[in-house]
């Protein structure tokens, strides 16, 4: 949970003379976080649609698809988003329609919902994990997981990766 990061009702930002902004430090509870959350968010009601922009930054642990050891993964994001307010007893403006096509929406909320910054954080951040997770370039799939017949050529090349990466020894140290 991030401190001040409650969710407002579109009705509040509405009222707004400039647009909300929050300065973001704190650790999300659906990541591992190495580093809290930092950055900020700003969110702008513009009649028909609400303006979304955050810079995000973070280091979260994931777990490696390879080698299956946590790592440290940074994420960062410049992101911007568009929710359309969909008000059936109001059509949106001619202005908001032409400029912007309905399938460009990813969202939309009702006038009377509320915007929840802290799980647009998350969906933002989550946008930025890697779908195949691996821990570094040379990271092989451990020997004990291989065949014998090709153990012999991954203690090798395992062998071959501590020169290059000293978080290797590190590792092995582990094992
Ligand atoms: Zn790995």
């Amino acid at each position: 949970m991030i401190p001040g990061l409650q969710p407002i009702p579109l009705t509040e930002l509405k009222v707004l003379s400039s647009p909300k902004v929050w300065q973001i430090k704190g650790g999300l509870d659906s990541f591992s976080c190495f580093t809290p959350v930092t950055g900020k968010v700003i969110a702008e009601h513009q009649g028909g649609i609400l303006l979304l922009k955050g810079t995000l930054s973070t280091i979260i642990f994931l777990e490696c698809d390879r080698c299956l050891k946590e790592y440290k993964q940074k994420l960062e994001c410049n992101c911007e988003e568009l929710i359309l307010i969909k008000d059936s007893s109001i059509s949106p403006s001619n202005e908001v329609k032409n400029r912007i096509p309905p399938e460009d929406f990813m969202d939309s909320l009702t006038p009377q919902e509320s915007f929840d910054p802290e799980r647009w954080i998350f969906e933002q951040l989550s946008l930025q994990i890697p779908l195949l997770k691996v821990c570094s370039e040379t990271c092989k799939i451990p020997a004990s997981l291989v065949s014998n017949t090709n153990s012999k050529y991954s203690q090798s090349s395992s062998d071959l990766n501590v020169s290059y990466d000293p978080r290797w020894a590190q590792l092995k140290k582990l094992l």
